[in-house]
Parts: C-alpha cells; structure tokens; sequence
C-alpha cells in the first residue's frame, strides 16, 4: 500500500498563498516599513480608549490638582477663621477679678464682649442685693483673649457664651449635679429670669428637670403658662429661650447676643 501523506502535505503547499489570499493576507513578503505600519495599526486599533488618562503621568497631573484643589479649600478655612477670631477681638474685655455678687474661676477664661459682661455684672449685683445670704454667682468660663477654639467646649469662641455654676440648696464646692430636690429653685429662677429679661440673651442651656422646679415654682408664685412660656421651654420640648440641653444638669450655659444686635426685652420679673 502507498502511503498517502506526502501527497496531502504537497497539496497543502501548491494552495498555501491561495488561502492566504482568499483571507485578504498578502501574497508577496511585507517590506519592513511596511511591517511596522501593519503593526503600529493593529497596536493603536486594539488598545482601549481610556488607556491615556491612566498613564503615570496623567495619574500625577490628576494628585496634582486634587492636592491644590484640598490646599485652596483649606486656606480659604484658615482665612475665614482668623476673620471671625478677628472680628470676635473687637471688643473683647476681661474680667480680671471677684465683683459684687460673682466670683471668677480664672481671669486667663474669662474674656467676652463688652455687652456680656456688662450684663453679667448687673445680673450678678442684682441677686445679691436679692438675696444678701446667698453665696455670689460662680462665673466660670467665657471665652480665650483672642476668642477661638477653646477646649472642651464646642462653643466659647466669640465672647458671648458664658458657664454659670448652679444654685443649690447646699452648696457645695466645683460643679455638682442637681435634682429638683437639691437645686434652690427661687434664687435659680430669678437669676435666669434676670438673665432673660435683659433682652440680650439669646439662649440658656439647662436640664430638663431642673426647669420643672423652676416652673413649679414660677407658677407658685402667681406666673402664668403664657408668661413661663416666652422663658422656659419647659412642659414643651421645643422653643423657649430657657433649653433643654444634654450635659447641663451641673451648670448652666448662657448665649449673649451679638453686641450689633439687639433682641426685644422680655419682662420677667
Ligand atoms: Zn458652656
């Protein structure tokens, strides 16, 4: 028998440019600038189109501009803090020491706007003249000589944020949390009451509960639900000016308003 397989493989050979042909290949051998077009072409043609953009440089040029777009974004911050540290200055004033009817913690805290302590000192001689027995309001932190971020408080930056310690029916020493029971209702009622009726106070944070001793007593002596509610936002769980705060059932935290501004006096007496 003869074997077949050259005779196949002879076939194969004589059809080869052919088929190379039929497939649009060409039959001629490619010159070399010719074989680098071919491939340049196919190189381009197979690539995506998003391949540009992701080359080391377009990554670097990309970092570039979102670090100046953080560093633009954090200068205009800082510019605009020191503005209003600026403007919080104008017209800070200390309280360099005990006055009738206060006691300071420390004079280094103890720097607000004019209006504030102002108000302090006329609220403060007031209830002492009220009350001649009584011990004198504790003042504790205002806010820094040049206003600012003042830790721990969240606020305390511009001079019209006061902390005033609690009136208790025992007084003890540093801050100490009160009850209905333990807080001394009337005098606590007419300090705040003397606060809000300056017209300068935008608000008062103090405890829910503490309020309530307060409004029961504000009612005891022959103050009307409308009247207490221009005040204390208590039985309500919103407005008022007198607020229900998390974190002030040891103090009180008292908001001035802005010396430009002045509210409508409220007569609380
Ligand atoms: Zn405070």
């Amino acid at each position: 028998m003869i074997s077949r397989a050259p005779l196949l493989m002879f076939a194969c050979l004589a059809l080869w440019p052919g088929v190379a042909e039929a497939r649009g290949g060409a039959s001629l051998p490619m010159t070399p600038a010719a074989a680098v077009d071919a491939l340049s072409t196919t190189a381009l043609s197979s690539l995506p189109a998003a391949v540009p953009a992701s080359t080391p440089s377009a990554r670097i040029e990309q970092d570039n501009k979102s670090k100046k777009k953080v560093n633009k974004r954090k200068r205009r911050r800082r510019t605009r803090a020191k503005r209003s540290r600026r403007r919080a200055r104008r017209g800070f004033v200390q309280l360099t020491s005990n006055g009738p009817g206060f006691v300071i913690r420390d004079p280094h805290r103890s720097w607000g706007t004019s209006l504030t302590l102002r108000r302090l000192k006329e609220v403060s001689s007031a209830y002492i003249k009220r009350f001649p027995q009584a011990l004198p309001v504790s003042i504790c932190d205002l806010s820094r000589r040049w206003g600012g971020k003042f830790y721990p408080h969240a606020s305390h930056r511009t001079g019209r944020d006061v902390d005033l310690g609690l009136i208790l029916k025992r007084p003890r020493r540093g801050w100490v949390k009160a009850s209905a029971k333990t807080l001394h209702a009337e005098r606590m009622w007419f300090l705040i009451s003397s606060l809000v009726a300056t017209g300068d106070v935008e608000y008062i944070f103090i405890d829910r509960r503490l309020q309530r001793a307060m409004y029961r007593f504000a009612r005891s002596q022959g103050h009307s639900k409308q009247e207490l509610g221009r005040v204390l936002q208590y039985p309500r769980r919103h407005g008022g000016i007198v607020r229900h705060w998390k974190g002030h059932r040891d103090h009180i935290h008292v908001r001035f308003v802005r010396p430009s501004r002045q509210l409508r006096r409220i007569p609380v007496s």
